[in-house]
């Protein structure tokens, strides 16, 4: 059959604009929210509990109503239409499926545009593709949490949606399950062409999974781009420590390189002047010395093919991982120095509103 798809002429989805604010409240939930997705694109929106994730997708679904702003979909503009007419599929926290319904009787139940004799036959080949292909006569109770979720994730795909939303898809699943869940849907969606916007508080997950992500904080999008994009070049230090440790370090740059309370330190982008650079744990170096300005290990974790090390100089905290050969101890005093460039974070811009 042809489902070949043709070659995007623009986004598949585009956002302009997007406010939202509820009744007493102070302020906006969502401000001023641009961004495209591209057909077949993985985003992650990625933020702490708060910062307007979930208001987001639920204005891309169709529960809620922006203030401002326009939602389109192909070239549709949908901004006010109700969900079940948008062609967006979405996969919640407590992805409920039919307990009555065995599996395969879930998954045909979402494919009201096939017709009906072949729907089980369909079913059956979107279980497979997920590896529950044996178990299409169960019932949702008869399986894992993880198995279910699977379940619930192919009968949203079922429907044929354009785009799919998940909302902290994995959050019940405990940790092994849930990296392995993860590298199982992105290999889906990637093998079935599937556009998603994915919500997750958890920096591990937007990495692993999605092809940009976009850092949100208040409402506010701070900054959209590919996952090794917004850990290496960080738009503003919130970023920065949210994807992950970062020593922040005040410095005077001249070019290629800065003046830091560490010594002089490449830089990844020239820069002049007073600057805020973000230096990654692993691309600190511990050198045993016991000069005046050295720092002092307090704190020392094993993480197995490494150790995470806080260090204390002057008044103010490092951290450190270092592979595992020859660990230093809790006490000892090492000279911290750079062993990779600094990323300059951009001087914080004015505030839009
Ligand atoms: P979480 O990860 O905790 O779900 P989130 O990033 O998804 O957080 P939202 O749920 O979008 O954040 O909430 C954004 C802001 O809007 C928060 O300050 C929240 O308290 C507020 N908010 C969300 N829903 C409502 C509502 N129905 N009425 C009033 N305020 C709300």
């Amino acid at each position: 059959d042809d489902t070949q798809q043709r070659p995007p002429m623009g986004p598949l989805l585009s956002i302009s604009s997007l406010s939202k604010q509820y009744p007493r409240t102070q302020a906006r939930a969502v401000n001023d929210v641009s961004f495209n997705l591209y057909s077949g694109e993985i985003l992650a929106l990625l933020g702490p509990s708060g910062c307007g994730k979930t208001t987001t997708l639920r204005m891309l679904a169709g529960f809620e109503t922006p203030d401002t702003g326009s939602i389109h979909l192909k070239d549709r503009d949908i901004t006010s239409l109700p969900p079940q007419k948008r062609h967006i599929g979405m996969v919640f926290q407590d992805y409920a499926l039919f307990p009555h319904m065995t599996l395969a009787e879930n998954v045909t139940f979402a494919m009201q545009q096939i017709a009906r004799d072949q729907r089980y036959t369909k079913a059956l080949e979107w279980l497979e593709l997920v590896g529950l292909g044996d178990l299409a006569d169960r019932f949702p109770e008869e399986l894992s949490g993880g198995q279910q979720q699977r379940v619930a994730l192919v009968r949203t795909l079922a429907a044929e949606p354009e785009l799919v939303l998940l909302d902290e898809p994995f959050s019940n699943l405990d940790a092994g399950l849930r990296e392995r869940t993860r590298k199982e849907m992105r290999r889906l969606f990637k093998k079935t062409g599937t556009s998603v916007v994915l919500v997750t508080h958890d920096q591990a997950e937007a990495m692993t999974m999605a092809d940009r992500i976009g850092v949100m904080k208040d409402g506010d999008l701070l900054q959209l781009g590919p996952p090794q994009q917004v850990y290496r070049e960080p738009a503003n230090a919130f970023v920065a420590e949210f994807l992950g440790h970062t020593n922040l370090l005040e410095a005077q740059a001249s070019g290629e390189s800065a003046a830091t309370p560490l010594g002089q330190v490449d830089l990844n982008a020239p820069a002049e002047g007073r600057v805020t650079l973000s230096l990654r744990p692993e691309h600190l170096a511990l050198v045993p010395s016991d000069d005046s300005d050295s720092a002092t290990v307090v704190d020392r974790e094993f993480r197995g093919h490494d150790y995470f090390y806080v260090l204390q100089r002057g008044e103010q905290r490092y951290c450190a991982i270092v592979p595992n050969h020859e660990p230093l101890e809790v006490g000892d005093r090492v000279r911290l120095k750079a062993h990779r460039q600094a990323s300059v974070l951009p001087a914080e811009q004015q505030r839009k509103h």
